[in-house]
């Protein structure tokens, strides 16, 4: 085989295909099926320690510390579970928060470990018995106290339509939504549900997001009583304390009338989607859309081009996904956001080896940012390093179709995962731009 053509080859082993060649768990076929006292939480019971899911584990790969990757935070899972260690406070905490509950372990594991809902579990039931990290003390009073977990005001959160002309159009919708005459026209139907972060630390994004579903035709409202979702509190093991806010949301949409919502935080979206349905019984009465399949469903229905106006077809940025695991590996939204950059014109997508499914966590997620702030810098770099070696193939393609461009985009679609690469990237000089889907979508034109 030539040197040309073993190029090729590789190319289409990682752009297309299974997530990872060779990186996916043993035939799950002669499994027999979980038993209900094995199942979710107390799957555990079911880890053989065979260690397949250290390579997928990022933490694992950044601190090779046993306890850090799943199989090894079952072995003291299940010894606390037997009594036979003594349960230490402050030794335990390391090893139960430090995980990103990316998920991926879940995904490879032979014998399928519900590892999401273990870990959820065992970190309910160690801050219960009061191994609670000091910095998660303060995350939870400002939630309980500031509906947001940054100390900021609860009166500010709408802040950021003073500079978003559409934002403060919304804004106003939302007061005349509860009008008897709105209501009977059935008019403004759609809510945008901002969260936290994008409020008061990501400005940009909301107001990109704002844009978005002005240019695509969407009379959206706001929900000026908004609060925390309590994706925080769920993932570090403070369920209980989430439930007021799951209430008062899920009780404002309702009353509200809004028959869709809109998320662009992929946190938010995948709590109302797994935590808030069921606490419903699985009967919201209203529909969930993360942005890119909200903006993917008008484009279809308003059978919409979409054109990216900074570039042309024939000089296209050049750009990489990266899935969120709130989006993808919760939520199973993988292919919407695809379709649609596949669908802008002046735009390329490209497939970083580790997509979908597989793909590596940001650094950001399960209160690792929070807690571990230099962990989830050091996940971050090796996600800019593969977008790097994706950008080197990009180059080559681009030689190979010989067109001139300088941009490299790693585009995601969650506020956490935007902030934490692009801090790295930033750090680090790196020539990859990072920029979230609502930003790229912002400078498009529907037509
Ligand atoms: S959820 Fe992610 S970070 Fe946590 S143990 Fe599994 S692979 Fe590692
Ligand atoms: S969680 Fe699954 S893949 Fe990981 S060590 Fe246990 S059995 Fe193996």
């Amino acid at each position: 085989m030539s040197e040309g053509k073993e190029k090729v080859d590789l190319k289409n082993i990682v752009t297309s295909g299974p997530p990872v060649a060779g990186l996916v768990s043993p035939s799950r076929e002669n499994l027999v099926e979980p038993s209900d006292k094995y199942k979710d939480e107390k799957s555990f019971e079911r880890c053989t320690h065979c260690g397949y899911c250290r390579h997928v584990c990022k933490v694992y790969n950044t601190s090779w510390c046993e306890t850090d990757y799943a199989g090894g935070r079952n072995r003291i899972i299940k010894a606390l579970d037997r009594k036979d260690i003594k349960f230490d406070k402050e030794q335990i905490i390391p090893s139960v928060f430090r995980c990103m509950l990316c998920g991926n372990c879940k995904v490879v594991c032979p014998v399928q470990v519900d590892t999401l809902s273990v870990f959820q579990n065992f970190r309910k039931k160690v801050v219960k018995k009061g191994a609670i990290p000091e910095k998660l003390k303060i995350l939870k009073s400002s939630i309980i106290e500031n509906n947001n977990p940054f100390l900021e005001k609860h009166s500010d959160r709408f802040n950021w339509i003073n500079a978003c002309e559409e934002g403060a159009e919304a804004y106003e919708r939302s007061s005349q939504r509860l009008e008897p005459q709105v209501k009977e026209k059935g008019d403004y139907s759609v809510g945008y549900f901002v969260g936290c972060t994008s409020c008061y630390r990501n400005k940009e994004l909301v107001s990109a997001t704002s844009r978005v579903l002005k240019k695509l035709g969407v009379e959206f409202t706001l929900f000026p009583e908004e609060r925390c979702c309590g994706s925080v509190l769920f993932r570090t093991g403070l369920e209980d304390e989430a439930m007021e806010l799951v209430k008062h949301n899920y009780e404002m949409i309702r009353k509200s009338g809004v028959k869709e919502v809109v998320f662009s935080c992929s946190g938010c979206f995948s709590t109302f989607t797994l935590e808030y349905s069921k606490f419903a019984n699985h009967n919201l009465g209203f529909d969930l859309y993360h942005l890119t399949q909200y903006a993917l469903k008008i484009v279809k229905e308003k059978n919409l081009k979409i054109r990216y106006t900074k570039r042309t077809k024939d000089d296209p940025l050049l750009i990489t996904y990266h899935d969120p695991c709130h989006l993808g590996r919760y939520c199973n939204v993988f292919e919407e956001p695809r379709e649609l950059i596949q669908r802008i014109e002046g735009v390329k997508l490209f497939e970083m080896k580790h997509n979908r499914e597989m793909s590596w966590c940001c650094g950001a997620g399960g209160g690792v940012k929070a807690l571990y702030g230099d962990m989830a810098l050091e996940v971050g770099r090796d996600r800019i390093s593969e977008t790097r070696a994706c950008m080197v193939r990009m180059r080559e393609d681009r030689l190979k179709e010989a067109i001139e461009t300088s941009a490299e985009v790693l585009v995601s679609s969650c506020v956490f995962c935007k902030n934490n690469l692009f801090q790295v990237a930033t750090e680090d000089n790196s020539p990859i731009k990072v920029m979230d889907i609502s930003q790229l979508l912002a400078d498009c034109e529907f037509y």
